[in-house]
């Protein structure tokens, strides 16, 4: 529409409206001619009654609102400012994260806390300075500078006490407009906790240096005897054989090695997948047992089953269990050993849950090492296990494999006296 028409339209609107306050003070208008009429019939002179006719009708047009109507609105007077916080809906917001947040002032004194927060550090007083529950000066430092700057900043802040932790801590200057037009300057003071991140970490890459280490001594001595066989031994067959047979040792620890950590990440893969075959576990610890009687009468040891009449099914993965009992049964034998004996039980009593424990009369493990005993690569005895060719891996499979059942692993050893190992589906 162009700017002519607009003001067309603005005159049609006068007149509209002019009519309808006319229309709205007819009964001025009628008053105002029946005095006009009185008046002329009373001998006034005319136009001395038609100068009062038209004041009158001028004090009812002044009444009207009809030049205000047609004037483009006023703008709307503006609200003054009232000042009123933002930090309620801030905190309602980050009240629902599971980081823990605090919002500081200008003067950094602690204007908020969320719940993780004060899971993470314990309540602290409202409006105190952080410096009154945070004492860390590397934390401080970068309150003050941000405060002073106005920029971003973050660093990396670990605790000893509850329990060890590493956080990133991070402050971000937040401007929200608050309930007037002003500006709100806040912080935002963050606490990533990165602790599970840095094991997880710190659990791959030793386990790359251990199974590196675990695979370069047999490979170093490997190279050793293949040097010797092409060098100083290369016309004595007599060395050449023994040599060749340590030489297949190593390899076979390799494969075994090779396998085991094979294994590890193929389990690692399904976790989180329950088994859902039922295995009967009485002719699986026979088959076991079986499996075994080659290695015990080598170690000049006697595993005795205990199992219950008929059937005691479990919901399981058959192959996984042998492997499971395999490991334990094994262990008892070769760390066993001197007891002589390994009894397996498998008890099923009415509302008591299944289990299984394989039981020697060794020499026991040393309390401090039984929360470990299912870490990769975690031994008693590094020469002990090497000699009687464990790869330190048997426990963690057993471990995992037991996780994936929903079963666990509980170790109950004195030294002396030997160690229970049982497993509870
Ligand atoms: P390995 O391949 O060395 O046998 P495992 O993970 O099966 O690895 O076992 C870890 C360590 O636990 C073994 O090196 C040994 O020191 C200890 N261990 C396991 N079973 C027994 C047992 N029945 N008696 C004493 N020590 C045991």
């Amino acid at each position: 529409m162009r700017r002519g028409e607009i003001r067309l339209e603005e005159k049609e609107q006068f007149w509209k409206r002019l009519a309808s306050r006319l229309g709205q003070e007819r009964p001025v208008l009628l008053a105002a001619a029946v005095i006009a009429f009185v008046a002329i019939a009373a001998g006034m002179d005319k136009w001395a009654v038609f100068a009062l006719w038209v004041a009158m009708a001028l004090v009812a047009l002044a009444r009207s609102p009809l030049l205000v109507e047609i004037k483009p609105a006023a703008p709307a007077e503006e609200e003054a400012p009232t000042h009123q916080s933002a930090l309620p809906q801030v905190s309602a917001v980050l009240g629902a994260l599971d980081v823990a947040v605090l919002v500081l002032g200008r003067d950094a004194s602690v204007l908020f806390q969320n719940r993780a927060a004060e899971k993470a550090f314990g309540a602290m007083t409202i409006g105190a300075h952080i410096s009154a529950r945070l004492r860390s000066p590397g934390i401080l430092d970068m309150v003050r500078e941000t405060i002073a700057t106005n920029a971003p900043n973050q660093i990396e802040h670990s605790e000893r006490l509850p329990s060890e932790r590493v956080y990133i801590v991070r402050i971000a200057p937040i401007e929200v407009p608050d309930a007037g037009a002003s500006v709100e300057k806040l912080f935002l003071l963050s606490f990533r906790d990165i602790s599970e991140v840095r094991r997880i970490d710190r659990m791959r890459s030793d386990f790359v240096a251990n199974a590196s280490h675990e695979l370069r001594t047999p490979l170093a001595s490997l190279r050793g005897f293949i040097e010797t066989i092409q060098g100083p031994a290369r016309n004595d067959p007599k060395a050449q054989e023994r040599f060749l047979g340590i030489m297949l040792d190593q390899t076979t620890r390799m494969s075994r090695l090779v396998d085991d950590l094979l294994s590890l990440s193929r389990l690692e893969l399904k976790s989180h997948i329950a088994p859902d075959e039922t295995v009967d576990l009485v002719p699986l610890l026979g088959h076991v047992r079986d499996s075994l009687l080659p290695l015990a009468n080598d170690l000049d040891v006697a595993i005795n089953l205990h199992v219950p009449e008929g059937t005691v099914e479990v919901a399981g993965d058959r192959d996984e269990l042998v492997q499971v009992f395999e490991n334990l049964m094994e262990n008892a034998c070769k760390y066993g050993q001197e007891g002589k004996v390994v009894d397996v039980w498998l008890r099923n009593g009415p509302g008591q849950p299944v289990e299984v424990t394989v039981s020697d009369k060794g020499p026991g493990i040393p309390a401090e090492h039984v929360p470990r005993l299912t870490e990769r690569f975690y031994r008693v005895s590094v020469e002990d296990s090497r000699s009687k060719k464990g790869t330190g891996l048997g426990l963690a499979i057993v471990k995992h494999i037991l996780t994936r059942h929903r079963a666990r692993l509980i170790v109950k050893s004195e030294i002396g006296k030997g160690t229970d190992f049982t497993v509870r589906f």
